[in-house]
């Protein structure tokens, strides 16, 4: 199957033809045609599949074809803004807004992006100059709209892109809110990798019949990524990984680790063995992990070492080393981080290094993905059988250490309950590294939404969001 059999307008085919991409993916052969048709949308995708250019082309065909409705404005009226993209971080965000500026550059559509943890002047100018298509994370989209500086009532197509991640994040109730100001009668799509319980609710209230689609989770499917475990003593992870990326002459490797002080340690570690690094997670300002994600995608960096809620939706072509430091303490984690190699149909290697305290986990993760990973112990790092498992760390530091001026995706615990029908196995283990220690971490889900919105003690604190 070509492109050209999707039905997008020449605008749109030139600059797919200028990104090479000859040939759709399935997600994308899928959800053009049914987007195109102007119905609702339910897609199963996960980051890696293709999905972006999935929902972003048909969105930019409906958009720039006029096939929605209204008109395009004529120079001299402020544009309305007429799709809405919601993501639930930064990073995503930003890269979504790019892909929207990419296929759109032969069209007339102009887009922006807005989220926390950066000046919020700049946006309330471009969205004042008129903005057809806008990208946003929830936060900072209810910002804007409590100082009455966005309009979304001309809104005619809604995203929702990893919309799991999105409620895992605990922004339930700002969708709400934000649902609650667009036009009744507009095209709503929802991606998202998971299918809870929480995630049918949500989509059973805003979808009017729609098309479903779903292509193969990668942790099912993907023979293209080779799995392993490295078994390895706690203190001997770090010369073990400075060793795999030494003696294997890797030369871009994402480095996932549980807390953002681990991830700051490790830095340190590897500089120290002259391989070069830098970490990118809540703590760190919006500009310097712009600066770190850029310079790895340059291959100028050679290792980038993320936490789970910072490298959601990092979308590097062909990335080819994913290695756990740690293993998330989220099941569902260990398939977004390994889903960042061996996309688009490249190979790619993700390796775990897996102590003692982590046995557990291991569990956890082989049983969602319903497969034993092969175990390589790599000699000269052989586990001390006699080892016994420590508690682990799931954040990085204590209460009054949240400050970490990155703003508002982080905040307090969760507290969601366990029982949230995601199937994970952990019990009431606490599933992400939030607390108070984490900037980047979730915000409190409320199990369910009608709880005080816990973060209203951010906004006071001049947080940005
Ligand atoms: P996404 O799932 O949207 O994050 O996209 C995953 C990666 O696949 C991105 O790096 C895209 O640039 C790339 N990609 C998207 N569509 C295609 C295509 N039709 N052929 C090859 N690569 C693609």
């Amino acid at each position: 199957m070509s492109f050209s059999s999707l039905g997008l307008s020449d605008a749109l085919m030139r600059a797919v033809a200028d990104t090479g991409y000859t040939t759709p993916t399935p997600i994308q052969q899928q959800a053009i045609p049914a987007v195109l048709n102007g119905g609702d949308l339910l897609a199963g995708a996960q980051t890696g599949t293709g999905k972006t250019a999935g929902f972003t082309l048909p969105l930019l065909h409906r958009l720039s074809t006029d096939a929605v409705g209204s008109k395009l404005t004529s120079n001299n009226s402020p544009r309305a803004i007429r799709a809405l993209i919601l993501t639930p971080t930064r990073e995503l965000a930003a890269q979504v807004e790019e892909s929207v500026r990419t296929y759109g550059k032969y069209t007339k559509l102009n887009s922006t992006v807005i989220f926390g943890g950066v000046g919020i002047n700049p946006q309330i100018k471009q969205l004042k100059h008129g903005v057809d298509i806008l990208v946003a994370t929830p936060g900072r989209l209810l910002d804007h709209m409590e100082q009455g500086t966005v309009d979304l009532s001309k809104i005619e197509i809604l995203v929702l892109d990893e919309a799991d991640r999105m409620l895992d994040m605990g922004f339930i109730r700002d969708i709400r809110k934000v649902l609650a100001k667009l036009p009744p009668k507009r095209q709503n799509l929802l991606f998202s990798a998971t299918f809870s319980d929480e995630i049918k609710a949500l989509a059973d209230g805003l979808l009017n019949n729609p098309a479903t689609i779903e292509v193969a989770r990668r942790n099912s499917t993907s023979e293209v990524i080779a799995q392993k475990i490295h078994p390895v003593d706690r203190d001997k992870k770090h010369p073990l990984l400075a060793h795999l990326i030494k003696s294997n002459n890797w030369s871009q490797v994402l480095v996932f680790t549980r807390t953002k002080h681990g991830a700051n340690k490790l830095v340190e570690q590897l500089g120290k063995d002259g391989i070069g690094a830098m970490a990118i997670h809540g703590n760190k300002s919006q500009s310097a992990r712009t600066k770190a994600l850029s310079e790895f995608k340059d291959n100028k960096l050679q290792v980038l070492v993320a936490t789970d809620i910072a490298a959601r939706g990092i979308d590097i072509d062909q990335l080819p080393h994913v290695v756990n430091y740690d293993l998330p303490n989220v099941p569902e984690d260990y398939v977004h981080r390994i889903g960042r190699t061996g996309r688009a149909g490249a190979t790619g290697e993700a390796v775990s290094l897996v102590c003692v305290d982590e046995h557990d986990m291991l569990k956890d993760i082989e049983k969602l993905i319903k497969q034993t990973l092969p175990r390589d112990v790599i000699p000269g790092f052989e586990p001390d059988p006699t080892a016994r498992p420590q508690p682990i760390q799931l954040r990085s530091g204590g209460p009054g250490h949240r400050n970490g001026g990155s703003g508002r995706q982080g905040g307090a615990p969760r507290n969601k309950p366990a029982a949230s029908g995601n199937g994970n196995s952990s019990g009431n283990k606490p599933r992400s590294a939030g607390g108070g220690g984490n900037g980047n971490g979730p915000r409190p889900a409320n199990g369910g939404g009608n709880a005080p919105r816990g973060a209203q003690q951010h906004r006071s604190g001049g947080r940005g969001r």
